[in-house]
Formats: C-alpha cells, structure tokens, sequence
C-alpha cells in the first residue's frame, strides 16, 4: 500500500508509480477517501527492489506493506502447519527440554557420560553439549573436535538426540558426518548470513533441526525470523527460534531476560520458540525462575545447560549449570506450568 505525500498522486507521479510497480509484474489500484487517496500495490509485493525505489520517490510517504516478507516462516505461509519432530516430541504438542553441558571437557569424557545419563533420568528429551566453543576471550578453552566423538558416545547410550554449536563450515561438516542430530548457530553468528546460507544449505531436506539463538545486536523481531527464513529457503524448514538474553544487560544478570519476546515472536511466525534461561540470567540460581517465566510467556521448550558437578565443570559450566536434581525439579514444575497454559493438549 502506497501512501502519498499529498492527497493524490499528480498524473506524472501514477504513471511513474505504475510504471516502476509493471517492471515487478505488479498493477496499481487507486483507493479513494474522501480526503485522501492511497494506492494498493496489486501482485507480489514482496520484492525489496520495488519496495526502494517506491520509497526513494520524493512524493511518496511512505509503504505499508500487507504481505510478509517471510515467505516460508510466516504464520500464514504455505509452512504454517509444519511441525518439528525431535526426540519423541512434536513441538507444541508438549514442552520441549534440551539439557546438558556448555562445553564437553575432553580431559573429563566420563563427565560429559554422567551428565548425559542424569539430564535423561531428569526428563530431558534431548541433550546440548559444546564441542566448538565461541569464547569472548582468546586465551580461554576454545572447545576441541574431540568432544564430538564423546557427545556422540553419549548419544548413543541415552538414545537422546544431541544439539552442538558450529561456528563455521568446517564445525558443519564434522557435525553432519558424525551424526548430530541439531545444530545451534550461536548469538554471535545469528547475523552470519554465510553461515545461515551454508547451513540451509547442508541440511535441504534432511530431518537435521537447527536451533537458532537470537543474537545480542538483533533488533526488531523481523530480523530474527529472517535469520530464521535463510534457512528455510534452502530446503530446511526445522528451524526452532531460541532467545537467551540480550543487551543491555541488567545489572546482575548475564543478559537481559529476553523471554518476554515470545508471544510477539507467535503472532509472526509459526516457528516453535524454545528459550535459553542459562545464557540469559547467566547465574544458576536464577536459572528455575527465568525457566518458568519463558513458559509462562508461551515458549515450547527449555534449553538449560546442566552438569553433574557443576564445580568440575569448563566454560560456563561452573557459573550457571543446574545439578541434574533442580534440572529435574525445574521440568516437574516447568510441565506442570505449561499444561495449565495448554489445557487442551494436556488433555
Ligand atoms: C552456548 O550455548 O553455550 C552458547 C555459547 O550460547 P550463545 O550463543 O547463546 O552465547
Ligand atoms: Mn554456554
């Protein structure tokens, strides 16, 4: 929809417009107000190019837009009644949770083991672990291709599928070869449009789920879907959205709590959001209540780091993993929430 400057276009401006709008196989029609007339844009008006030249005419005020740009994760597209299927959860149909270690300590495999076994006994339907490690700072432990084959050990014997960051195409291909059944595109590459492009790519029409974390510098909540659209359009429509914090932080917390982005997130897309209370808080204590307040707020699922022994632990670990006994306290009371949020499917 095009708004004029003026009431109406001159002649000269409707010729330019509808000039301009034919090169994009799109027709102009008038709508007359009784003050002021605008003109719909009739066809796909989905291509940017034709959406800037409009807005470069001096004459133009401005356009609204009635399609969506997300053509394959918005809410009424074509998509919208595709689900996600990973370890014996449709997400939507019950609460999601994704439990284990930040990082994989390659020193201490029978860590990652014991962790593994205890977030399944907790009632995790899926388990994190971090093989390649995105570290602020370069002298800190950044993660060692090693750890794959013991998260896949892990796989293996709790029968749960595993979730790992990959930070480049590299990460990617040792991922898809080794097995991983959900690759995490991390807060600092949620903008990486390579990489999104690359992983689209690797995973068209495999039944490989991607959980991508909403970046610290996104801004408005289009840019996160369309993060999430780059790979769909490659042939991947698993993508789950997982905000975990942003900026600026609150004095205390990691990040700033972020889950309140939930319910904007669902009136745009279709896409199951599944939240990161751990990176978000960034303090285990506060981890259970930023847990449940995502479900409150309509999340499908939990993605909380957890450890056998904290203390033990590397990376984040030994500030803000649960123990698998408040894990499995934090599931109890997270379901019980969402079931009252849910009637319907808890039925
Ligand atoms: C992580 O999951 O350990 C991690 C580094 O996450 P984020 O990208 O959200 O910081
Ligand atoms: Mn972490």
């Amino acid at each position: 929809m095009i708004l004029p400057k003026s009431n109406q276009f001159t002649t000269e401006q409707l010729r330019e417009v509808t000039g301009i709008v034919k090169e994009f196989s799109c027709t102009i029609q008038p709508i007359i107000g009784a003050a002021r007339t605008i003109y719909a844009i009739v066809g796909d008006e989905r291509e940017e190019l034709m959406i800037n030249r409009l807005e470069g005419l001096a004459y133009v005020e401005r356009i609204d837009r009635i399609q969506s740009q997300f053509k394959l994760m918005d809410k009424r597209s074509d998509l919208s009644t595709h689900r996600i299927k990973i370890g014996g959860v449709t997400l939507g149909e019950e609460l999601f949770i994704i439990a284990g270690q930040c990082t994989i300590d390659p020193k201490n495999p029978q860590l990652f083991i014991e962790t593994a076994h205890a977030v399944k006994e907790a009632g995790a339907n899926s388990l994190r672990g971090g093989v390649w490690k995105p570290r602020t700072n370069p002298y800190t432990f950044q993660g060692d291709s090693k750890s794959l084959d013991i998260l896949m050990e892990a796989a293996r014997q709790t029968g749960l599928p595993v979730d790992a960051e990959v930070m480049d195409e590299t990460h990617l291909e040792l991922a898809l070869s080794a097995g991983v059944h959900m690759l995490q595109i991390g807060a600092r590459n949620a903008l990486n449009y390579s990489l999104l492009r690359a992983v689209g790519k690797a995973v068209a029409k495999k039944d490989t789920v991607v959980l991508l974390k909403r970046s610290i510098h996104m801004g408005p909540i289009s840019e996160f879907i369309s993060a999430a659209e780059y790979i769909a359009a490659f042939g991947n429509p698993n993508v789950i959205l997982c905000p975990r914090g942003t900026t600026p932080t609150l004095d205390g917390y990691r990040n700033h709590p972020d889950e309140s982005i939930t319910p904007l997130l669902k009136e745009k897309t279709w896409a199951p959001v599944v939240v990161d209370p751990s990176h978000s808080v960034g303090k285990a204590v506060y981890v259970p209540s930023c847990a449940l307040a995502a479900v409150a707020y309509g999340a499908d699922g939990l993605c909380i780091e957890t450890h056998i022994s904290p203390s033990k632990g590397i990376g984040d670990d030994p500030k803000q993993a649960l123990t698998p006994k408040v894990l499995a306290e934090t599931i109890v009371q997270a379901k019980a929430l969402w079931k009252l949020r849910h009637p319907v499917q808890a039925a």
